[in-house]
């Protein structure tokens, strides 16, 4: 049977929870916008795609260490990265029911149909009402809106609007007892400036030559004014950067070879299809106030096409105004051309969270009728075999007689080789094949009397189904 892909976010949350991949935070009491926690699967999944991403550019380039800086940042250095002046987002609250929303999300004139799914998906979280009803009355609010330039509330219809102001996005906080100047800090925004205020440190000690990459993963926090579609928006998010320093002038050169070797880690190592993803170049007018040249993944979710990592040149932004507000010098000196100047970055980042939804959206396969056609309704995820969060299942038939010792010894043989192998004897077989389906087990190892006899185990294939029995020895 052919299966079928999500056509909406909502079965691919209620399998992230029912399987422990993802919770919300603080569901116990009611939930917490934005925020998620992860499962015992989850964390699996999240550490794979990091391990991944991590062995790919850091440890396996000779031109690219790795950070790992506070997250509790000093006012000055946000300060001077522009932050604090600049991270906001442009908020607008219904003057009648007072919901906030953000402006450049309602407004996007150039992209209806993304218009009035976020409209719809308002309206939805705002009133509780269905899908068919919000998708109509955001169809209405957009012919309204394009007719007499008025945009309607989605929680309550009118059409009463305070002005724009900009919302800082960052969570501020303060170091140490005593509130004042010098103690403010945040909740560092995004990992970037963690490796700008390190640069000099990280060449003094390795004494690196340019060009050369600061990687870092990491927390980062942002106070969005509207969450959404799951891990896709959230307020503590994860992202994987690196600040990749060249001499200006090879700065264009090094923005293709990044460009590229994100496409090649979202296809390769990740395994998202050709067809789900797609690059975006940000116009001139739309570009961050540190950025020379953007250009984005995006990937297409049930909700539409999404950011999904971005590649930016941030000139020589960054380094000129640290150097600038520390009076500390930040320049290069060149020992080949004598020349000292401050090289240009480019920043290929990309978020955990949003590549982790990624990667179960097009792993994701629902057959209602079962694989066979003619039994109850089964979800599998087909994720790639080195990102599962359980390489191999090892499922003894019975408890008794010796099968649960025989495959705790198994189990136990494939984890000193290196193989995340699981043990699990909970329920009937059918049961754990299918719950191992549902977590993405490329493989399941059973163990029943035979195996006691002559060493042999049945191995199952989770894309396929096919057992074919093997010897331990061949695991
Ligand atoms: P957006 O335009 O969607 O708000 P952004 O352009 O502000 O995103 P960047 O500052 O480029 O995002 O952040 C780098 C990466 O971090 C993004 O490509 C995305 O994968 C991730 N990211 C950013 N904001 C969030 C968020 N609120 N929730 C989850 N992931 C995020």
């Amino acid at each position: 049977m052919e299966g079928q892909s999500a056509t909406s976010l909502d079965p691919i949350i209620a399998l992230a929870k029912r399987r422990g991949f993802v919770y919300q935070t603080a569901e116990l009491y009611g939930g917490a916008n934005g925020l998620f926690d992860l499962g015992p699967y989850g964390v699996e999944l999240a550490r794979r795609i990091k391990e991944r991403w991590w062995q790919r550019f850091v440890l396996a380039r000779e031109d690219v260490v790795g950070v790992d800086a506070a997250l509790v940042t000093p006012e000055v250095v946000l300060k001077a990265s522009g932050h604090v002046d600049n991270f906001s987002d442009p908020l607008i609250e219904c003057l009648e029911c007072h919901i906030r929303l953000r402006a450049d999300h309602y407004l996007d004139e150039a992209d209806a149909d993304t218009w009035q799914q976020r409209w719809a998906a308002e309206a939805i979280k705002q009133r509780g009402i269905g899908e068919g009803r919000a998708r109509d009355e955001a169809q209405k609010a957009w012919e309204q809106f394009a007719r007499t330039g008025e945009l309607a509330c989605p929680n309550c219809g009118k059409v009463h609007w305070s002005e724009p102001r900009a919302f800082n996005m960052m969570f501020r906080t303060q170091l140490g007892a005593v509130e004042g100047a010098g103690s403010t800090a945040y909740l560092r925004p995004e990992t970037a400036q963690g490796i700008f205020t390190n640069y000099k440190n990280v060449i003094d000690s390795l004494h690196l030559k340019l060009p050369f990459g600061i990687a870092q993963q990491g927390k980062a926090f942002r106070n969005e004014i509207t969450t959404g579609n799951f891990l896709f928006r959230v307020r503590e998010l994860e992202q994987m950067e690196i600040e990749f320093f060249c001499k200006p002038g090879e700065d264009e050169h090094w923005f293709a070879a990044w460009l590229q070797l994100w496409d090649e880690f979202l296809k390769t190592d990740m395994g998202l299809p050709e067809a789900l993803l797609r690059q975006y170049e940000h116009p001139q007018e739309k570009l961050s106030h540190y950025s020379k040249r953007t250009v984005d993944h995006e990937f297409r979710f049930p909700f539409g096409w999404g950011e999904l990592t971005g590649v930016a040149n941030r000139t020589d932004f960054d380094l000129a105004q640290h150097q600038a507000a520390s009076g500390r010098p930040l320049e290069y000196f060149d020992e080949a051309t004598r020349e000292r100047y401050l090289p240009y970055v480019i920043e290929p980042t990309m978020g955990v969270g949003r590549l982790m939804l990624a990667v179960l959206v097009s792993s994701y396969r629902e057959y209602p009728q079962g694989r066979t056609g003619e039994g109850e309704a089964e979800y599998v995820l087909h994720l790639p075999a080195h990102l599962a969060p359980v390489q191999v299942a090892v499922l003894p038939l019975m408890k008794k007689d010796g099968l649960a010792e025989k495959a705790r010894e198994i189990q136990q043989a494939l984890v000193v080789k290196g193989v995340v192998a699981r043990y699990d004897d909970t329920g009937a077989i059918g049961k754990r094949y299918r719950r191992n389906d549902e977590i993405g087990t490329p493989r399941c190892v059973t163990i029943d009397y035979q195996t006691l006899e002559d060493g042999t185990v049945t191995v199952r294939d989770r894309d396929t189904m096919e057992q074919v029995r093997v010897g331990v020895g061949k695991l």
